[in-house]
């Protein structure tokens, strides 16, 4: 005789809405809404007076509102990482999603096909293999996806980076045929981004970087149109790195993500002149939970956020340094003839070294107008493809 078991999942309420801030549970990730809504802006106005798509990558907050809102802003859709994560986002309403990242596993182009197949959302893919190519255009058939054009490739070309792409020149002609010879992929152009030249601290360096990936994608696409094969876009290009693929005269199309929360390893990069100004939009809400004579212990850890990036910053109070006290402890000391330690329930407000995997530890966001210091709770931001790895 077995037991029966009866599985329950306990969730806490990280706060309601039309409450003011003081009574959100800690840790929590808070969205500032009023800063969120002027980085929305000011990238939409980027792209807009540029004449340059705006496709923003939804791996950063990974919610089907947040997609929506971006494209109620713009966007012509968003881009995401994952299988999943793309499903995920149908599901919540997002129209028009590409997969800007290969995707080999049979079973994971099984489950993108049937929604393709059910689904009003538009998708598309990168691929950088004939495998590739085939085991999707075998998934498609499979389903019984029979539209001509179903689905958008686009085939990724290595820039730089070291990653996933075939390399610059002629190789992509005999893929782009390949694709071309299934009535149910269209050719969409190419996918080139160069994730290492973000984080280059200087603009000199992210310079020397994109244009090397500016010759890398110039020399595909010139090989391309030399076999008769139109590139019809090149999409690319991250938060440190935007500008430059602009002007380059050859990306038609911006994958910017971390823009729309700026986490601080962001923020430690030189600026380009032409880059509006994004502010930080995400927190993380923690209180002091333990004092010592010279340290104060607050409750978010690395189990609240990411540290791949470094250590979350204190934005307030002002002047405390935030060092790792393990899992779910974060220390703070104060600096020399600085802000004083805060006091047992104090709060205290993180900026995250790293949005992306952060946001992956949460289930949910909290949105607050107003002001972290004053304001109110408007909403609660669901990061539907939270742990969507497949
Ligand atoms: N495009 C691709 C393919 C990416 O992998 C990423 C992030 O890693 C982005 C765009 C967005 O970059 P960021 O968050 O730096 O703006
Ligand atoms: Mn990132």
């Amino acid at each position: 005789m077995g037991h029966a078991f009866t599985s329950v999942r306990w969730q806490r309420a990280l706060a309601w809405v039309g409450q003011g801030v003081s009574v959100i549970d800690t840790p929590t990730l808070v969205i500032d809404l009023d800063a969120m809504d002027r980085n929305l802006a000011r990238m939409a106005a980027f792209a807009a007076e540029r004449g340059l798509r705006l496709r923003p990558h939804a791996k950063l907050h990974k919610s089907a509102e947040l997609a929506r809102l971006q494209m109620a802003h713009g966007a012509v859709g968003v881009c995401v990482q994952k299988t999943d994560e793309a499903l995920a986002l149908a599901h919540g309403g997002v129209g028009d999603i590409f997969i800007s990242n290969e995707v080999i596993a049979p079973a994971k182009l099984a489950r993108l096909a049937q929604a393709v197949r059910e689904l009003p959302t538009r998708f598309a893919i990168a691929v950088d293999s004939a495998l590739g190519i085939a085991r999707l255009a075998a998934a498609l058939a499979h389903a019984g996806v029979e539209r001509p054009q179903a689905m958008d490739v686009f085939i990724e070309i290595d820039v730089g980076q070291g990653r996933c792409g075939l390399p610059p020149g002629g190789a992509a002609v005999a893929l782009a045929r390949q694709i071309g010879d299934h009535p149910a992929l269209r050719f969409a152009g190419l996918q080139a981004y160069h994730g290492r030249a973000q984080h280059l601290r200087t603009l000199a360096e992210r310079q020397q970087a994109i244009e090397g990936a500016t010759q890398a994608v110039a020399a595909t696409r010139d090989a391309l149109t030399a076999a008769g094969i139109a590139v019809p876009l090149v999409t690319g290009a991250g938060t440190g790195s935007f500008p430059l693929e602009a002007a380059s005269g050859v990306w038609g199309e911006l994958q910017t993500g971390s823009y729309l929360f700026m986490d601080a390893d962001y923020a430690a990069n030189e600026p380009h002149p032409e880059a509006p100004a994004f502010e930080h939009a995400l927190f993380i809400k923690t209180q002091v939970m333990s004092r010592g004579v010279d340290h104060a212990v607050c409750d978010a850890g690395h189990k609240s956020h990411a540290i791949d990036s470094g250590l979350p910053q204190v934005t307030f109070p002002d002047g405390l340094l935030y060092a790792n006290g393990g899992d779910e402890h974060g220390l703070l000391r104060a600096t020399e003839g600085g802000t004083p330690l805060p006091e047992l329930g104090e709060t205290v407000w993180l900026i995250p070294g790293h949005c992306d995997p952060t946001v992956n530890l949460h289930d949910a966001l909290v949105g607050v107008r107003g002001g972290l210091a004053a304001g109110r709770v408007e909403r609660i931001v669901r990061v539907d493809a939270r742990g969507a790895a497949g």
